[in-house]
């Protein structure tokens, strides 16, 4: 099928539209009406919402999370075409429905691992946004990539520069290994804490921060762009979806987040990918590759930009780097229970139940008390985020 002409349109799966992600998302696919229209969007909470979105997109499908708010969703899309459904079964259907082209995995956390897993499954074309489904999952995700065809592309902005600037033909998971590249530089706004002394950090509250200097998003990852474990995580994610080892990624702090990510050759050669601080570019670039569409997003002003700066991260006042790489390191099930431990972290320090300075320490704390597991089976690792949550409680209880 030629893009330029396409026979029919191409039907998107958003999960996780309510948030900042799947929002972006929405904004790309309605400036494209000749290329794209929505089969289904689903969203946990903030139903309202979602049924604007209907009365916008009109899916043929939404899902919520439980009976009472399908009800309500019901109700307020009344004489509609869209069909309301809930619960996790309904989320993995229309990850691998047939009649969907093309699913953006943009739920938070362990909740989005099935029904990714499942697109990724159906062979889809899959724009990873959600870094944990891949962290806890790695080796099997990239597998499931690899055996099932499916067409991944990198969401995250750093990962979808290190993709624009990755060899020509390659595919994340399957063909076109960057043998050429001796590393990547992983760029990293350096969060709102960035120049905070650690005695400072250990009263930030919730509202310091969520407001990062440089994007706007959901608040968990707001959390972890503070603590630096969104780096970490994403230190992880470029390993899977690179074929890299962890010493062969280095942080880069880089305050004005205008490079969003580089790639060093072995020849000596550095390339970079630059851009205005807007999701909309790796959405866009996700949906239409290996084409490029406009996606809203004004085009880089060098003048006004004027410096760019760049810092080796302080892993003594952010140690979620050195936890993350360590996972790594460790294999198995390591990476989920880091992941795990820092979504329980991450929720009680909103909530006003952890200093933000303690959630590398329930981290590194429960990687320290939970045996090491291997990561070989689903189950293994669904057991591994569970054990790891309980152990995380554990060590809120205490403090
Ligand atoms: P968000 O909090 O704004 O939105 C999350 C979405 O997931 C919402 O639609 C919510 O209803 C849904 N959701 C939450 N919990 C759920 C559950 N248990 N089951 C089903 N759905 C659930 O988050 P966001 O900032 O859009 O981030 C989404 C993902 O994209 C995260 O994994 C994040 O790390 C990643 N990401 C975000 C950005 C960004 O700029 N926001 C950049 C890179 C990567
Ligand atoms: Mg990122």
């Amino acid at each position: 099928m030629s893009a330029d002409n396409p026979e029919r349109l191409q039907r998107i799966t958003i999960l996780g539209a309510t948030g900042s992600i799947g929002q972006s998302t929405l904004d790309v696919v309605a400036r494209h009406p000749e290329r794209y229209e929505v089969f289904a969007l689903t969203a946990h909470s903030r139903v309202s919402e979602l049924a604007a979105l209907c009365q916008r997109f009109h899916p043929r499908h939404v899902v919520v999370a439980t009976a009472a708010d399908a009800a309500t969703l019901e109700q307020q899309l009344a004489g509609s075409r869209t069909e309301v459904h809930y619960g996790p079964e309904a989320l993995t259907a229309v990850a691998e429905a047939s009649e969907t082209d093309a699913v953006m995995a943009a739920i938070v956390g362990a909740a989005g691992l099935l029904p990714t897993l499942a697109a990724v499954k159906a062979g889809k074309r899959v724009l990873l946004a959600n870094k944990e489904a891949l962290v806890m999952s790695g080796a099997l995700f990239m597998q499931a990539v690899q055996r099932h065809g499916a067409t991944l592309l990198p969401i995250d902005s750093e990962h979808n520069a290190i993709f624009q600037c990755l060899p020509g033909g390659f595919r994340c998971g399957g063909t076109g290994n960057a043998k050429a590249v001796e590393r990547l530089l992983l760029t990293a706004s350096g969060g709102p804490f960035r120049q905070w002394t650690f005695e400072a950090m250990q009263a930030a509250t919730p509202e310091q921060a969520v407001k990062h200097p440089k994007w706007s998003m959901g608040r968990k990852i707001s959390v972890d762009s503070a603590t630096l474990m969104n780096k970490g995580l994403e230190l992880i994610e470029a390993c899977w979806l690179f074929g890299m080892s962890p010493e062969r990624v280095q942080v880069v702090v880089h305050p004005e987040s205008i490079i969003h990510s580089l790639v060093q050759y072995v020849d000596g050669s550095t390339l970079a990918q630059l851009g205005n601080p807007d999701m909309r570019t790796p959405i866009a670039l996700g949906l239409a590759w290996p084409e490029r569409i406009p996606a809203g997003v004004n085009a880089l002003d060098l003048f006004a930009t004027g410096q760019l700066n760049f810092e080796a991260p302080d892993e003594v006042r952010f140690p979620a780097l050195r936890l993350a790489r360590e996972a790594m390191q460790a294999g198995g099930c390591a990476p989920a229970v880091l992941n795990a431990a820092n979504e329980v972290a991450v929720e009680a320090f909103l909530d006003r139940r952890l200093a933000f300075t303690d959630i590398p320490r329930v981290v590194e704390q429960t990687l320290t008390e939970l045996p090491m597991m291997a990561a070989d089976e689903l189950s293994t690792i669904l057991d591994a985020d569970r054990l790891a949550r309980v152990a995380a409680q554990r060590q809120l209880s205490k403090r």
